[in-house]
Parts: structure tokens; C-alpha cells; sequence
């Protein structure tokens, strides 16, 4: 008996010892590491451009060296001033558009889709924890996720022309995964992170290389422009109200300018200027902003949502000399069609897929942007970075007895309507992949610690879907999710139960008007108003010296 004892005790022994040593064997393993492939977003890869030894600026930041009072003066004080005297546009919209020219110089685009002058867009040819450190600083000052940190030495950060060819791009991407991540790494796959026009990026790469499927482990896509943007919609639509009296001098104009500064130049517009000519300055200004940013380039036509891109890529793109334009516009916008298809196949033969959609924000400017409350991140709605969500707009909601649409998800079992009843996930392209989060701005989500970390996880961890990750549900409400919040006197910081910081609604740090400028400029305009009203009503029309 008490030998058997003894020898079930040794093989107990035995076997514990076994389990101990694999134990360490396992934790002493080296880890595998798959790479990370940062695509990042708008203006967030320093281009800059050269006309021979001259620098002409750097346009991923709109750096414009020739802006200045000096130069502004220089080009519109005479047509000014003959403006001023005879309430007319005496070659001011002229003048304006002249002074545009020569200020983003450093953009321009030959029709064909080539730059005029030479662009260099920084490479970061290495893995983070390779660079010097002013490059490692300039990756984090764009994309800091820092539950990456542990990643850093193969975390990569593809950057690309935002002004530039989709198609180029694309190419580049491809370049970079083969010649650079794979080529140092050693790794037979990457992680791919998207993030907003880096999902024009990936839509064009996907569609062009569809070999290199081979190469991707996962795709996390963060807030990604899939459909563009709707303000750049309806900027190339022309559904801009480009100068609302009330709006422009009351609010746009003292959020742009500081403290009575803004007043100062409402007031002074208002009195020098009938407002039909500062709309048509404005107006033709705005056509001279869509010649020289958008319509040689085929990345920012990229970001023009597909329907406003139908509607008008015959007005600006029909000519022969936008024909290599036009042919990789249309061939972006069959890429982007065609993406929901993509996605799921790569999904069904194994991929990871994920995208995280932000919404709930409305619109930048919503007086001046024709598509006003649209629900948004402030630039993207839900079916752009959602790839297909049903939404309400800001301020409504789908509706008390609504019913999911299922056109995509059909299963009796689900639930793809968000609590705050905006959102129908059961048409996105990926419903059982696709998360939101309620209440947050496009241009905020680099300092939103909540939206990295949640981010970080996606790529770091093996998530197959909505219901798998402990912690959240498909919709999720940062607010809800904060545990403790402080206020100081530069706004509320909100952190989790743990005390792990999580975002911060800042205070606007906008220096105040005095009453005296504010309410001066608020009685001119007022008596404009009234003035034009009067001018309309007695029908002087020849003269017209108001409106
Ligand atoms: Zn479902």
C-alpha cells in the first residue's frame, strides 16, 4: 500500500515537473510578431515639394509660404478698394484667384494627374523602433496607439502623396509590404490598419493587387473613408451655401479669427462690400480651391462620395486631357463597389476583418455644407466608414417601429440596431465585423485613448467577430463606457475604472470678443439686413447697393 502510494506520488512528481518545464518552454518561446502596416490618413505623410533648389512648401500640412497680410494686400488691395467704390466686383474675385494660384503653387497638378513641380513624400523605410527619433516622433505625433508600444519593432508606417495618383499609391503599398516589411521582417504576413483616407488606399491596393491576399493576416480598418467624405460631396456637387450673411459674420468668421479680430473683419466686410460681391468672390474662390486640390488628383477624388462623384465627374473630368484622371477615378470607383465582395471574400478564406466606424458628431459647418445634419464623425458618415449602415440623422432616429432592414444580415437572432436608435448595422458590408462608437469627432480620434486602445486590440488580439471581445458589443457609447470623470478648467477627462485615461472634451480655448465689437458688428449686420430688405422691396435693382 505504501509503496503503491509512493509510487503514484513520483508519477504525480513526474508529471508535474513535465507540465512545469513545457510551461517555461512555451513562456521562453520567442514570440511571434506579426508586422503592422500603419496606412495613415489625410495630410499625415509629410510631402514636400520642390521647384529645383527652391522649396515651395509642405502640402500634407497645407505649409503655404506665401501666405501673409503682406502678400494678400500686395494682390487685392487695388481691385479692393475700386471693389469698395463702386459696390461692384471690379476684378477682385480676379485678384483673389490669382493670389490662390501663386499660394498653392506647391499642389498644382498637370491635368493628366503629374505634379508640376517635384514632391517628396518622406519614407519610413523602417520599422518604429529603427527610425530616428524625429521620424519616430512625427509617426507618433499622427498615429500614437500605445497599445502598440510592445510592437514598435514591427510596427511600419506607409506614408503617400494625399494630393497625389490612387493608383501610384496603391503600387506603393504593395512596394512597401514586399521590399520593406516583409523583406526585414522576414514575416510571410502583415497587419494591415487603415485609417480614414488610408481606406481609399487599401480599396485601390486590394483591387489591384489581388495576389498579395497571400500576404495579409488581418485588416483593421479605423474610421476608414470607404464612401469619401460628404463635405468634399458637396463641395464638388456645388451644394454649398458659400456665404450666409448670418452665419458667416456671427459665427464663422469669430471662430476663425481671435478674440475682436473676427468682429473686426465681419463689420469691415459688411460695410465695405454688398454681400452679392463677397459671395461671388467667394464663389469663384471656391471653384479655384476644386482646379487646384481636387480635379488633377485622383486621391482626392477618391474621397468625393461615389454618388456626388457620378453626378459630376462629366462636368469635370469629360476632357481628353483628364483622360488618365478620369480612367483611374472610375477605375477607384469600381474598386470601391466592389469592396463589400473583396472584403468578404478575404474574410471567408480567413482573413481577420474589422472596421471601426465613428458617428454622431454631424457635419463640420452644417449651415454652409448642403448635407447640413448629416450623421457623421464630422467628415465620414456611417455607410462610408461603416462600409453600408442604414443611419438617421443627427437629431432623429430611424423611428420608434422600426425593423432592421437585413438586406445583408437576415439572422431572427441578431440585434444590429444601436440602443440610441441611429443606426442599422444589418446593411454594412461586414455586420458581424463592423463596430461603432457613438459621439465622437474624425478629427479627435488621435487624442481618443478609448478608440486606440479598443483599436490596439482588434490588431493585437484574435477577435472573430462582434459577440468576442469581451467588454464590448457592437455599439458602444464612450460615455457609457467612462467610469469617473474630472472636470478642471480646461475641459471634463474621463477614465475608466482602473484609472486608465480614456479622452478628454476640451474646453474651446477661444479667446473672447468684447461686448463692444461683438455687439457693434451684430447691429451692422442687423442693419444690413434691414437695408437689403428695403433695397429688394423698392426694387432697386439697377443700383443695388446693399445686397
Ligand atoms: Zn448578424
Amino acid at each position: 500500500m505504501k509503496q503503491q502510494a509512493k509510487r503514484i506520488l513520483s508519477v504525480l512528481l513526474a508529471l508535474v515537473l513535465v507540465l512545469c518545464c513545457t510551461a517555461v518552454a512555451f513562456a521562453q518561446a520567442p514570440e511571434e510578431k506579426t508586422p503592422i502596416v500603419l496606412i495613415p490618413g489625410f495630410g499625415q505623410s509629410e510631402t514636400k515639394v520642390y521647384d529645383g533648389e527652391e522649396y515651395l512648401g509642405m502640402i500634407n500640412a497645407f505649409e503655404l509660404p506665401g501666405l501673409s497680410v503682406e502678400n494678400i494686400l500686395k494682390a487685392v488691395l487695388a481691385p479692393g478698394v475700386a471693389s469698395i467704390l463702386t459696390r461692384s466686383d471690379a476684378n477682385l474675385s480676379k485678384a483673389v484667384k490669382g493670389f490662390m494660384d501663386e499660394l498653392f503653387k506647391a499642389f498644382k497638378t498637370n491635368p493628366d494627374g503629374t505634379p508640376v513641380y517635384t514632391k517628396v513624400v518622406t519614407p519610413y523605410d523602417a520599422a518604429y523602433s529603427f527610425l530616428p527619433p524625429e521620424k519616430q516622433q512625427e509617426v507618433q505625433h499622427h498615429i500614437a496607439i500605445h497599445g502598440l508600444d510592445d510592437y514598435n519593432d514591427v510596427r511600419y508606417f506607409y506614408s503617400y502623396d494625399s494630393f497625389g495618383s490612387i493608383k501610384q499609391v496603391a503600387a506603393g503599398l504593395h512596394r512597401y509590404i514586399e521590399d520593406v516589411v516583409l523583406a526585414q521582417t522576414g514575416a510571410e504576413q502583415v497587419i494591415l490598419v487603415p485609417v480614414s483616407q488610408g481606406g481609399t488606399v487599401l480599396t485601390e491596393y486590394l483591387a489591384d493587387f489581388p495576389g498579395d491576399a497571400k500576404y495579409i493576416k488581418k485588416i483593421i480598418s479605423v474610421i476608414p473613408a470607404f464612401d469619401g467624405a460628404q463635405i468634399l460631396g458637396d463641395v464638388m456637387t456645388d451644394n454649398v451655401t458659400i456665404y450666409d450673411v448670418n452665419y458667416d459674420h456671427e459665427t464663422v468668421l469669430p471662430a476663425l479669427l481671435p478674440g475682436d479680430l473676427g468682429y473686426q473683419v465681419s463689420l469691415a466686410l459688411r460695410v465695405a462690400l454688398p454681400a452679392r460681391v463677397i459671395e461671388k468672390v467667394l464663389r469663384e474662390a471656391l471653384e479655384e480651391v476644386r482646379q487646384l486640390l481636387v480635379v488633377n488628383s485622383s486621391m482626392m477624388w477618391a474621397l468625393c462620395p461615389a454618388a456626388d462623384y457620378a453626378a459630376v465627374k462629366d462636368k469635370y473630368l469629360s476632357g481628353a486631357e483628364h483622360a488618365a484622371v478620369r480612367a483611374e477615378c472610375d477605375a477607384y470607383d469600381a474598386a470601391r463597389k466592389a469592396l463589400p465582395a473583396t472584403l468578404n471574400r478575404l474574410k471567408d478564406s480567413g482573413v481577420n476583418v474589422h472596421i471601426v466606424s465613428c458617428y454622431g458628431v454631424g457635419n463640420i459647418m452644417p449651415v454652409l455644407f448642403g448635407s447640413g445634419n448629416i450623421n457623421s464623425d464630422e467628415l465620414l458618415t456611417p455607410a462610408s466608414s461603416g462600409l453600408g449602415a442604414t443611419f438617421a440623422n443627427i437629431g432623429e432616429t430611424l423611428g420608434d417601429g422600426y425593423t432592421a432592414k437585413g438586406t445583408v444580415c437576415s439572422d431572427p437572432s441578431h440585434n444590429h440596431l444601436s440602443p440610441d436608435g441611429m443606426i442599422d448595422a444589418s446593411t454594412c458590408a461586414l455586420p458581424e465585423n463592423t463596430w461603432f462608437f457613438s459621439n465622437i469627432g474624425h478629427t479627435y480620434v488621435n487624442t481618443r485613448e478609448d478608440i486606440k486602445d479598443f483599436a490596439a486590440k482588434l490588431i493585437l488580439q484574435d477577435v472573430a467577430d462582434i459577440y468576442s471581445l469581451p467588454g464590448y458589443t457592437q455599439f458602444n457609447d464612450p460615455y457609457e463606457r467612462a467610469a469617473k470623470s474630472y472636470e478642471t478648467d480646461n475641459g471634463v477627462y474621463y477614465y475608466d475604472e482602473n484609472n486608465h485615461y480614456l479622452f478628454t472634451d476640451l474646453k474651446p480655448q477661444t479667446q473672447e470678443a468684447s461686448p463692444f465689437w461683438k455687439g457693434l458688428a451684430g447691429v451692422v449686420n442687423r442693419l444690413y439686413r434691414m437695408l437689403e430688405t428695403v433695397q429688394t422691396k423698392l426694387h432697386l435693382d439697377k443700383l443695388r447697393p446693399f445686397a
